[in-house]
Parts: C-alpha cells; structure tokens; sequence
C-alpha cells in the first residue's frame, strides 16, 4: 500500500471517490498533508470522523523522527539525521541564503555509486527513499525551524536518478500547486552521469536546474574516482547533456571537485575547456571536502585560481562554491550513514 504522502491530488480524488466521498475531500486532505504538513489523520478537523478512520486503515502515513540536529556556529546550516518507519537513517541539510533557505535533500538511504571521494557510498546501499520520505524531509525541517524553503537541491545522500520514478513523483508533488507549490526552477537535481535517465528527465522537459557531478575531463581518470564512468564515458555523458541543455533551454551545472594532483592540473583545465566548449553550462568548482576514510585533499587555493582563469579564459562561466556547515560535515559529499552506537553524527 502506498504511503499517502506519496500520492498526487488525482490518485488521491479515486482512492476517495472508491470511499463515496466528494471530489472536494482530495484537497482538503492534500491540503492537510503538503500544506498544514501534519502526520496525524486525527489533526484533519474539517474530515469526518469516519473518514480520518477509513483513511487511517487504508493508508500508512509517514514521518521523518528527528534523531540528531546539529547546528553550525559559523553560518547556521542545519544537519539532521533523520529515522525513516522502518529505521533506516538519512541525513538533510538547511542552509540560509540571502534570497531565502535550501534544503539539500537525500533521495536514497545510502548510495550504489561508489564515487572514491564521497562518504555516501561508504556504508553501502540500504534502499530507495518514496516521494513521500523525500517530501518528509522537507517537511520536518521545516517544521523543526519554522520556516518555508524556497529552494531544494537533490544533493544529499543517494544518486537521484537511480531512484527515478519515486523522484519524478516527488518533483511532481512539490511543484503543485494544491501542495508546497516550489517552482520548478528553484530545484536543482544533481547526477552522477546515469545518462537514459537524463534522456528520460530530458523527456519531461522540466525547468529545473540538471547538475551533473562531471569531476575530470578524462575517461581514465573519471573511471578511476567514479565507477559509473565505465558504464557511460565522458562523451556519452556529454551528448546528452549538450541535447539536455538545447531541449530545455536550461544552463547545464558542472559540479567539480578539486582533489589536489588528482584532477586539478592546467592539462585538466584545458581539457575541460575544450569539452565543454559551445554548451550552455556553467561550472561549479568545489574545493573537496575531506573525508576521513579517504586520501583526497583539497589542493592549494592558488592552483584552484589557476584552474578557474583558464576555464575563464576559454569563455567557460565559472563559480567556486562557499562552504556552508564545515564545522558539522554538512558539507558536499559528507553526509553519511554512522550506525556505531556512541557515534554522534
Ligand atoms: N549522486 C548525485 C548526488 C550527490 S550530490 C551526484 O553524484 O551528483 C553531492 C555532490 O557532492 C556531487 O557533485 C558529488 O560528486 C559531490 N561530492 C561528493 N563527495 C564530495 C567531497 N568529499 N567533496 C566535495 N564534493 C563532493
């Protein structure tokens, strides 16, 4: 059965017409559920009684149990780890910017991808989270804070587009209208490369923000720090990215991370240069975040500057992105799974 978060007004309007209720009922309990964002049948006060049973029966309703909030001295970024039903953990992130807050999102507890310098993948893969989980997130941050968000980046733990139909779905719940109502074009969805499933997402024609995680230039390169290379390669990655960006009229994101004389050489720059010439894209530099279980360190911020003024200088956009939560590892890349006992996260 599935969890009624999950399912859009027009699911929800047959699920209640097959209860005999009127098509009015779909929305006032959507309402209930994306607007009030409550997690209880009892709190919906203007349903009858009977009904918020025959519900409660039918559909489980889910939450997202607070286990651990951390805060940032330095900026007020927020992490949580968060407990599912079934207690897998996940963890989101609120971060405030001047035009409003963002929530980084996970889409997945845990990760199959492998990438060498991320802890995601660290603990392995658990399972995919459902639209309603995602939303979750969403929700229990903001009512934990009291605020509204403005924009979501899928950025947290799990490869968005390898849980694609339950992300389309969220992507779909979170614009509506009748729900939180985001704009599309304040969500961005960050990939490894899964390259059908951007034809597929190409296919929605979406306005959102496509961030791709591109980290070097080169095949061999690439293979070695992200396993996904050897099933989709550079060039592949890129076609459908170039078609991505002419279809949807969208500035493709080229996440990069600096991992000192691993990919941050001139040659490098160049080559990046020269495979991205022409596209409508910009890239993101992120000087990488240390992880402890792994040997990748950041590199010197003169070679970042160096890295940027020829991809300048190629006439590629770029922008080097400001570290929020360091002091909480709420940063890229380090949200993970910490099961051992005593272990704060
Ligand atoms: N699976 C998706 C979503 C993860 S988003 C993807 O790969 O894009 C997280 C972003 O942070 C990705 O660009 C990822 O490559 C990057 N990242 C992972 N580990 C990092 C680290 N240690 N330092 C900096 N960025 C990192």
């Amino acid at each position: 059965m599935s969890d009624i978060r999950s399912m859009s007004l027009t699911e929800l309007e047959a699920a209640l017409k097959d209860m005999s209720q009127p098509a009015y009922r779909a929305k006032q309990v959507f309402s209930w559920l994306h607007k009030q964002k409550i997690l209880s049948f009892d709190g919906m006060t203007n349903i009858p009684k009977e009904l918020r049973a025959g519900l409660a029966a039918g559909y489980p309703l889910y939450g997202c149990e607070i286990r651990n909030k951390q805060v940032s001295k330095l900026d007020s970024t927020v992490k949580y780890l968060f407990e599912l039903h079934d207690g897998e953990l996940i963890e989101s992130v609120v971060m405030k910017y001047k035009y409003g807050y963002t929530v980084c999102v996970s889409t997945q507890a845990g990760c199959k991808m492998n990438c060498a310098f991320c802890a995601s993948a660290l603990g392995g893969f658990h399972r995919n989270l459902s639209a309603g989980e995602i939303l979750g997130e969403i929700y229990a941050a903001e009512n934990d804070l009291g605020i509204t968000v403005s924009h979501i980046v899928l950025m947290g733990m799990g490869e968005p587009l390898d849980n694609y139909d339950n992300v389309l779905r969220f992507l779909r719940l979170v614009t509506d209208e009748n729900g939180h109502n985001i704009s599309m074009r304040n969500i961005s969805l960050s990939t490894c490369g899964i390259v059908p499933k951007i034809y597929d997402l190409l296919n929605e024609c979406l306005q959102l923000t496509l961030s791709v995680s591109l980290h070097a230039p080169f095949d061999e390169l690439r293979s070695k720090i992200m396993p996904v290379n050897r099933k989709y390669g550079i060039d592949e990655l890129l076609k459908a990215c170039r078609e991505y960006a002419e279809t949807t009229s969208r500035r493709i994101s080229f996440e990069y991370a600096m991992l000192g004389g691993v990919n941050d050489s001139d040659e490098c720059a160049r080559a990046l240069a020269k495979k991205l010439r022409g596209m409508l894209c910009h890239v993101n530099l992120i000087p990488v975040n240390e992880v402890k279980e792994s040997p990748f360190h950041p590199g010197s911020p003169e070679q970042l500057k160096r890295f940027s003024d020829i991809l300048e200088k190629n006439g590629i956009t770029v922008t080097v992105r400001r570290k929020l939560g360091s002091d909480i590892d709420a940063s890229c890349g380090q949200l993970r799974l910490k099961h051992t006992e005593g272990n704060s996260v």
